[in-house]
């Protein structure tokens, strides 16, 4: 599976913390995320990830067009809900994409795990774009 990671800066120590708790779970998965949060992330856990550019910098971007492309199957993206961010265009643009494609998205922690857990115990499913059986 293709596994995205992103989070704001507040929300950084609970994607870190996030990894921690489930390396055995994303480390036989294929990584990507956002500069800074895959930096941090990989020094703390050792697990191997793409890093594209920093999220305001064109990450978000980025990896919004692997989802454009289907090309993902699961995005963690620990929103700060409570900071505006100057690059939200970007990141309205990515959720968007996540609905049109149907790529399952986590936007807050709890979520995270439930879908981690689906992964772990192999009940994860992930429909086409237009398809639901
Ligand atoms: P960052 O980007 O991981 O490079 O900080 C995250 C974001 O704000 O989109």
């Amino acid at each position: 599976m293709k596994i995205a990671l992103i989070a704001h800066n507040q929300k950084k120590p609970e994607m870190i913390a996030l990894c921690i708790k489930y390396k055995d779970v994303l480390e036989g998965h294929d990584l990507c995320a956002t500069g800074t949060t895959g930096k941090l992330v990989s020094s703390a856990t050792n697990l191997k990830i793409r890093c594209m550019k920093s999220g305001p910098l064109g990450g978000d971007q980025q990896i919004g067009s692997m989802i454009a492309d289907s090309a993902l199957d699961l995005v963690i993206f620990l929103r700060d809900p409570l900071t505006a961010q100057p690059h939200e265009p970007d990141v309205n643009a990515l959720l968007r994409l996540c609905d049109v494609t149907n790529t399952p998205l986590a936007t807050n922690i709890s979520s995270a795990e439930i879908m981690l857990n689906a992964l772990k115990n192999g009940v994860y499913v992930k429909h086409g774009a237009d398809e639901f059986n």
